[in-house]
């Protein structure tokens, strides 16, 4: 049954819905119908029993049995008077007499005397209009049919045609076409399916370009090192007594680099793939911060950077030390990295609530408006950053908001161009 398509299967429940209908009708309107209605009057015969035993004292008596007459064609009389009317049909004299239903009941009247009735009630005989009723079953069942096809074929289109044409759409996904373009009608649901297939396709297609950008970035960003390194270490190689602490300094710096690179590489494909766990523990937040201000200034403070922490206290978290580290570090890098000759950064941390806020504040030249909501994308990088110096992997950022999504948290950046920026994350207080 499985793999019936559905226009047919729609078609095949229509059919049988209509052929149970049909043969209900049948059933009931030619084969039961002379028992139905006999159970009819035998149900008129037993509510007139009831009113005429309501009514055996009152004096209209005689008008109420006359009306069961005239409206119900019940016949009511002495049961020693009634004799069965063995009446001929009359239209037809040959055919079988007309049936009745015949009830005969006793009923005690007020001075004590006993009144016994018998209720009559003639049953019209049915054949002609289980004729009439067979031959309008016939055009019912026609047009029935009729209707089922035309339905199915509506239905057929309305349903299956679009579910046919997603499933071609998803089939060229499948290939590779990240073009493809779904557009569901008719339902609310394939809507709903036309417009997830859409997004889906709309993430594939960001996931193929970061690809292909990730493999160009990534091959670009190795290779300048690699060349600069080989270049250097062949050179020493071919004239070792001119080496000098400069070229060495070089290859440790590109070595350096690269390292880091392949580190954040590394580290955004983890969290992109969702396998980064957290190793979440109660820490001091401030302490480990101030512990990474000394670390950075020891390493920029002879390059005249001076780096400022304001805090209201000591705060403890529930995040993972190593990963908000990283944050803090990628942060206050970047601050370094583009503070220009300001060179004075400041880290400061607030509470609010049961939050508590870190900010790494630069005097750089800050970020274009237009700028800042890209600068979270992996390899997004300020085009006026290219010089050799400041060179980063683009990565930095990305990585700060993932590893701070992953912790609940969340981050920011107010920045005014040529005035500085202002980093931000906040996370929940332990
Ligand atoms: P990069 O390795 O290039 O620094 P990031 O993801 O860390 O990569 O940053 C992305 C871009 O955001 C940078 O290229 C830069 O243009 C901009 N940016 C980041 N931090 C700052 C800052 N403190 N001041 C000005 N611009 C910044």
């Amino acid at each position: 049954m499985d793999n019936v398509r559905l226009k047919w299967r729609i078609f095949m429940f229509l059919l049988g819905f209509c052929a149970l209908l049909i043969v209900m009708l049948w059933l009931m309107q030619t084969v039961l119908l002379t028992e139905t209605y006999k159970l009819i009057r035998r149900m008129e015969i037993r509510e007139a029993v009831a009113l005429v035993e309501k009514n055996i004292n009152q004096s209209d008596l005689q008008a109420i049995i006359a009306d069961l007459g005239t409206e119900k064609e019940i016949l009511v009389m002495p049961a020693q008077e009634f004799l069965v009317p063995d009446r001929p049909n009359p239209g037809n004299p040959n055919r079988r007499p007309m049936e009745s239903v015949t009830e005969t009941k006793d009923f005690t009247l007020s001075d004590g005397r006993n009144l016994s009735l018998t209720f009559h009630a003639i049953i019209t005989p049915m054949d002609a209009t289980i004729s009439t009723l067979r031959f309008q079953l016939y055009i019912i069942s026609g047009v029935m049919l009729f209707c089922a096809v035309v339905l199915a074929v509506i239905i057929a289109r309305r349903i299956s045609k679009p579910i046919e044409k997603i499933s071609e759409g998803a089939k060229s996904l499948a290939v590779g076409r990240y073009d493809t373009h779904f557009t569901g009608h008719g339902f609310l649901e394939i809507r709903e399916l036309s417009d997830t297939l859409n997004i889906a396709v709309g993430e594939l297609s960001q996931t193929d370009n970061l690809r292909r950008e990730l493999m160009a970035n990534v091959s670009h960003d190795l290779r300048t090192p690699l060349a600069l390194i080989y270049s250097y270490a062949e050179m020493m190689h071919d004239f070792p007594a001119e080496v000098t602490p400069e070229q060495t300094q070089l290859i440790m710096d590109e070595s350096k680099r690269l390292a880091s690179l392949v580190n954040d590489i590394l580290d955004v494909s983890q969290l992109e793939a969702g396998v980064m766990e957290l190793h979440a523990s109660v820490y001091n937040l401030t302490e480990s911060l101030s512990e990474t201000i000394s670390r950075v200034t020891e390493l920029a403070g002879s390059d005249g950077y001076a780096i400022h922490f304001e805090h209201d206290g000591e705060r403890y978290v529930n995040a993972d030390e190593i990963k908000i580290t990283q944050v803090f570090y990628n942060l206050l890098l970047n601050a370094i990295h583009y503070s220009g000759d300001g060179k004075i950064i400041t880290v400061r941390q607030d509470t609010a609530g049961n939050k508590v806020r870190i900010s790494v504040i630069d005097c750089g030249k800050g970020i274009t408006q237009k700028n800042i909501p890209h600068i979270w994308e992996r390899y997004y990088r300020g085009s006026e950053t290219h010089k050799r110096a400041i060179a980063g992997t683009g990565l930095g950022l990305s990585i700060v908001k993932k590893i701070i999504e992953l912790h609940g948290g969340t981050y920011g950046v107010i920045s005014e161009q040529s005035k500085g920026s202002t980093f931000w994350f906040e996370l929940d207080i332990a």
